[in-house]
């Protein structure tokens, strides 16, 4: 379970009236139950349930079960597509261990917003799901001349490009991160986009095989490939 609070022996946890309806309702835990918490920055740890009404209820914490892991430093930058396939892509993000899902409005997206506390959700849920200890952040949706206008040339990006044959690992071997890796909409990215992103020294495009993926499909292959290559 992800809370919003300090962990440490002894510590103990409110619960506001969402958690306690779905520990106490939904997963009928009570009194004594033991269950697993982490708060992003403290690693995770097994509390006992001390408190339980339909309101609320106080975890306390007994022990560290797992050191925090910190996800590698990967940026997943997606142009936002149909709702579910979106929600598709912050979930997976998560699980491959993405630090930062950045969703970005580029010449050919649809979607013109997103409900960015909906998708950190998302990613909350996948983290509890996955027994990770931390949460990626899921930032708003930015213009993608705003993201090149102040990106970090340190950075190095992966820009996912159906049109181009050099295979990924070639790019990603021996080549010193942080990265960020770059996933088109449906319609890809523009003749515009693509210029810009093929002229930036710090970026390189790669293909992920020669079949043209769905953009939440080629969000996953992305991340696997990097995880691979560069992930721990
Ligand atoms: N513009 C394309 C078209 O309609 O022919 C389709 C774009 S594809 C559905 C969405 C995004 O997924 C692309 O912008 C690219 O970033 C990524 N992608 C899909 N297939 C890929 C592949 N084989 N290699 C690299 N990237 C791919």
């Amino acid at each position: 379970l992800y809370v919003e609070h300090p962990l440490g022996v002894g510590q103990s946890v409110p619960l506001d009236r969402g958690q306690a309806h779905y520990l106490f309702g939904v997963m009928r835990q009570s009194l004594g139950a033991h269950l697993l918490l982490f708060n992003g920055t403290d690693g995770e740890w097994r509390a006992e349930v001390v408190e339980a009404g339909k309101r609320g209820g106080v975890l306390r914490c007994v022990e560290q079960t797992k050191p925090l892991q910190l996800p590698p430093d990967l940026w997943l930058c997606f142009a936002p597509i149909k709702k579910a396939r979106t929600d598709f892509i912050v979930e997976k993000a998560t699980e491959m261990g993405a630090a930062r899902i950045v969703p970005m409005q580029t010449e050919f997206t649809n979607s013109g917003r997103i409900q960015r506390d909906r998708l950190q959700a998302h990613a909350v849920e996948a983290a509890e799901q996955c027994g990770g200890t931390c949460v990626p952040e899921v930032v708003d949706l930015v213009r993608f001349r705003s993201l090149m206008d102040t990106w970090d040339s340190t950075r190095r990006i992966m820009f996912c490009d159906e049109a181009l044959a050099t295979a990924a690992p070639a790019l990603l071997q021996g080549a010193v991160g942080p990265w960020a890796i770059f996933i088109g909409p449906e319609g890809g990215f523009s003749a515009r986009e693509r210029e810009k992103l093929n002229g930036l020294e710090y970026a390189g495009a790669v293909s992920l095989g020669p079949r043209i993926l769905r953009a939440d499909t080629a969000a996953v292959a992305a991340m696997t490939v990097w995880q691979q290559t560069c992930g721990d």
